[in-house]
Formats: structure tokens, sequence, C-alpha cells
């Protein structure tokens, strides 16, 4: 439960100062409290002292990369960390991804993108802590997952076990980028490790069973070169 009295507390990691304090300006407009490092052995300490709702995370910090930060952060914390990063490389992305950040911006950004995606990240955050909810409900789609049935307008829709299992497995993690690996790990297992190919051609078929128009998906979106990012 969100209590009023309670700010939600964000961690700004970033050694630029303007950088900074334009987020900081952002972010403190929207009511939240801020906490700021400019390298990773100081987040690593604001981190674990004050405990911050969700991390915005520079990689190209002056000590360390910022991928040292976030392993270390994974170890002990689930918040959702936001990378920035002057890097538009996919290889990039992919790896801030896989080492367990939630979101992606490269620099330069601009403050509404920045702000929507923090804002996704908190509500998100604050879904996962209420108790899992047997009924996902997106657009004119519901899947209830005591049944493993899926629904538009109340008529069934006839997926296969890999594509319920592509579609939970994104539907109940809204907003977050998904890596090809992450979805070949959580819907096939270890085995499939590399094949992106496979997932291509399963998320084709379930787009065109879930979408309206499949070329132009609302709900299953393509992160080019990445992976995958469901929207509700
Ligand atoms: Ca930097």
């Amino acid at each position: 439960m969100i209590n009023p009295e309670i700010k939600t507390r964000v961690l700004i990691v970033e050694d630029e100062k303007d950088i900074r304090r334009f987020i900081r300006m952002a972010l403190e407009d929207m009511g939240y409290e801020i906490m700021e490092a400019d390298n990773v052995r100081r987040a690593l300490i604001e981190a674990a002292s004050r405990q911050p709702d969700l991390v915005v995370l520079d990689l190209g910090l002056p000590d360390m990369d910022g991928l040292h930060f976030l392993k270390d952060f994974r170890n002990w914390s689930d918040r959702p960390v936001v990378v920035l990063s002057a890097r538009s490389m996919e290889a990039d992305k992919v790896e801030a991804l896989d080492s367990g950040a939630d979101d992606y911006l490269v620099k330069p950004f601009g403050v509404k993108e920045l702000l929507a995606r923090v804002r996704a990240q908190l509500r998100r955050g604050a879904q996962q802590s209420s108790p899992m909810e047997n009924q996902l409900q997106f657009g004119e789609i519901a899947i209830d997952l005591g049944r493993r049935v899926v629904e538009r307008n109340g008529a069934f829709l006839h997926l296969t076990p890999i594509e319920y299992r592509i579609l939970t497995f994104l539907a109940s993690q809204p907003d977050r980028v998904i890596t090809y690996r992450q979805l070949l790990k959580g819907v096939w297992g270890l085995a499939h490790g590399e094949d992106i190919h496979y997932v291509r051609v399963h998320m084709a078929n379930l787009r065109k069973k879930i979408e309206e128009k499949p070329s132009q998906p609302r709900h299953l979106i393509t992160e080019i070169g990445v992976g995958y990012r469901f929207v509700c």
C-alpha cells in the first residue's frame, strides 16, 4: 500500500552535474524524494543505507562501469532500475537488461520520456508487491491464469501452449523490456539459449491472434535488436 506520508525515493547515479540536476528537478516536480551519487562506490552506499524505490543509473561513471552497480544491487534488491547511457549499441542495451535493468534510455532523452518510464516502473513495482492476480486484462483481451484461457471480448482465443506462455510471461511484466535471452529462458528453459528466430516466428503468430493490426502492434511491442516490451 502507498502511504501518502512516505515519499517515493529515487536514487540518481550520474556523474555529469548538469544532467543530474536536470533529472533531479524533473523528479522532484513529481513529488519524489531524491538522493544522488556521482560514482559507483557512492551509489552502492546510498542504495544500501537509504533503500531507494527506484534507481536511475548512468553507465559511464568515473570509478567503475555502472553495470558493476547493477550486478551488486541485484544481489539484494528487486527495485526497478532505469539505465541511462550514451551507448546506443544494441549489445550494450542487452547486456544492461540481462544484468537486471528494467528499462533503458539512450542519451539525449526528453524529460517526458524519462518521467513516463519512471512512472511505469514504479507502477510495476507496486503491482509486484500486491498478491498475484488470477486475471490479466488489457484492451479487449482477458487472460485467466487459473483456467489457462485467453479471451477477446468474451470469445475464446486458440493459443498454442508456447504462445500462451510467451503471452503470460510478457503480460505479467508490463512496461519492462524483456530481452530475447530472458524470454527464451522464461518460456523454453535454458536449452534454447540463442535461438532468436524461434521467438520471432511464435511472436508473429501470437500477434495475429492478439493484436487488431498485427503489423502495428499495440501490446506486444518490438524493441529492435533487444527483445519485446508488453504494454497494457
Ligand atoms: Ca557519465
